[in-house]
């Protein structure tokens, strides 16, 4: 349940202050997902509100473990969007902007069809959104529609929601 959920997440939940850089307090959510009932009512609680999804996608790296649990949940499949440099050419290929320099997200051309597929995108932790922006518009410009994005956690006031709806409009809903 979503009350599971939140009591996962409140108890298992490490926080380490200064990492990666010094001013950030990184919310390490490891210890949910290696916690039985975290990872099981974390995975159900991403499923919540989703609507009718054709392919789940997660975001490098523990977007991959959720994304593979929450796919068997729908009873469809998963696609990893990986960081640059991982997957075998051809791939589609976004870079975005970090707070301090730059990352690329890559996700395969071809091998898997994206065309028209309506797709539930995880990751962990919604931060400024960036991450989560640049793989949906990895995976729109590719042919796919992201109905939704889901996260476990939504770090409040640095403005992610926000950049979501601002650069993927309304017919992307965020569930946290
Ligand atoms: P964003 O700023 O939303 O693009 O976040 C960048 C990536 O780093 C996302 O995949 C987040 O999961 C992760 N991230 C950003 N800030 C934090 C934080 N304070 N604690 C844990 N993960 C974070």
């Amino acid at each position: 349940s979503l009350d599971a959920a939140r009591r996962a997440i409140a108890t298992h939940t490490r926080l380490v202050p200064d990492f990666p850089q010094p001013g950030i307090a990184f919310k390490d959510l490891t210890p949910v997902l290696a916690d039985p009932v975290g990872l099981a009512s974390v995975v159900t609680a991403l499923t919540h509100g989703c609507g009718d999804v054709d392919l789940v996608a997660g975001i490098d790296a523990r977007g991959f473990l959720l994304g593979g649990a929450v796919a068997r949940e729908l009873g469809v499949g998963v696609l990893a969007v990986r960081k640059a440099g991982k997957l075998p050419p051809p791939v589609h290929t976004r870079t975005y902007d970090l707070e301090y320099g730059s990352a690329a997200l890559e996700i395969p051309a071809g091998a898997v069809e994206l065309q028209g597929r309506r797709i539930l995108l995880i990751d962990d932790v919604l931060a400024t959104g960036g991450t989560v922006v640049a793989a949906a518009q990895l995976l729109i410009s590719a042919g796919a529609t992201v109905s939704s994005i889901a996260v476990i956690m939504e770090l409040a006031g640095l403005g992610g929601r926000a950049a979501v709806a601002r650069e993927l409009g309304e017919t992307t809903a965020v569930h946290t």
